[in-house]
């Protein structure tokens, strides 16, 4: 039970994740404060049962100071961070201010962690990228980590920093290696979400055809809203530890394409074209995680499988282009 004194800060609010976690944590009672890093037009970005339920502050991952005085202004008791650049093609994009940002922000959180109340609890959102040129598959929490690009890197060392809070300083802080997790609030730059919404608007009409880039790409895809929930029972337990997330089965998109065209009566073959100028450099790795240990420890388990998430993004995705959202 959470006591009526919980308050949790969840940066990058408006992201697929920050807004899961919030929607949860009101459930529960929490008081939920949010950053974002920009206030302009948050209307647009936030979802509606979120808009009058959740303060919002304006932080840009840069100033230490700034953190530490919404941690004294707010007095959080825990702290999810998803704020980031995103994975993607854009991992190799802007290296600079992704260590700034999906890095070092964290040196900052924890630094005011430190200074402010060393009893506040963080839990991290890391990447599945940590493992990069994975030498093992599946990966789990010894997996040898071995990023691949400045994103994974930046990952991983806030993971790194992460441990030497917790072992140097006592802090309650911890890392979910987070595997890709998706929703119907997926970023359209995302494969799932531009198959959902595209094999929509083929089936009302608005598009013919969709491009995708390699279709045998295989990927180890859960729901977003069962990543959220793991996060929050990380927090719950005794002792901070990371945890990989993921379901532990790999889909290839061709698979994506296949379910989603089936929900909507139709067959993939005819609609989908692979064009080369979407596809990425080898993507050799197997990237699939182990989270045995979630399981165990945590008592975590998906709940809904790969089908079910496609079939429930293509129904949001007609609902929102049929306006009945
Ligand atoms: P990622 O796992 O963070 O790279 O998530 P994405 O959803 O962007 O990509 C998942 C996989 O889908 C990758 O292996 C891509 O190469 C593959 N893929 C195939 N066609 C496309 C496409 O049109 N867009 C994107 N984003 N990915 C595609």
């Amino acid at each position: 039970m959470v006591s009526n004194l919980s308050s949790a800060l969840i940066t990058g609010i408006t992201g697929q994740d920050g807004s899961y976690m919030a929607e949860l944590l009101l459930s529960k009672g929490y008081r939920v404060i949010g950053t974002t890093r920009d206030s302009k037009n948050i209307k647009d970005r936030l979802p509606d049962c979120l808009l009058n339920n959740v303060e919002l502050v304006t932080w840009k991952m840069l100033e230490k100071d700034d953190f530490l005085e919404i941690l004294v202004n707010y007095k959080p008791t825990e702290i999810y961070n998803f704020a980031a650049y995103s994975s993607g093609t854009g991992m190799y994009d802007d290296p600079v201010s992704v260590s700034e940002v999906n890095g070092m922000a964290v040196t900052r959180i924890l630094e005011a962690i430190r200074e402010v109340d060393c009893s506040i609890r963080f839990c991290q959102a890391s990447s599945r990228e940590i493992f990069g040129e994975a030498i093992e598959s599946p990966q789990n929490e010894t997996t040898r980590t071995n990023p691949r690009s400045p994103y994974g890197a930046a990952k991983l060392y806030a993971d790194s920093m992460i441990q030497i809070y917790r072992q140097r300083y006592g802090v309650f802080a911890c890392s979910a290696i987070l595997y890709n997790h998706e929703s119907p609030r997926r970023g359209l730059n995302f494969v799932t979400r531009k198959i959902t919404q595209e094999a929509a608007k083929i089936k009302l009409g608005l598009a013919n055809k969709l491009h995708l880039g390699n279709i045998d790409a295989q990927r180890d895809w859960g729901y977003a809203g069962d990543y959220i929930s793991a996060m929050w029972l990380m927090l719950q337990q005794e002792q901070a530890e990371d945890y990989v997330i993921a379901t532990g089965k790999v889909h290839s998109v061709r698979q994506l394409c296949e379910f989603a065209f089936e929900r909507l009566g139709l067959d993939y073959h005819d609609y989908v074209l692979e064009d080369s100028s979407e596809f990425r450099p080898a993507e050799p790795v197997l990237l699939t995680g182990c989270a045995d240990k979630a399981r165990c420890q945590l008592g975590w388990n998906p709940s809904i499988g790969f089908k079910e998430l496609v079939y429930m993004m293509v129904d949001a995705d007609l609902r929102i282009l049929t306006n009945t959202d």
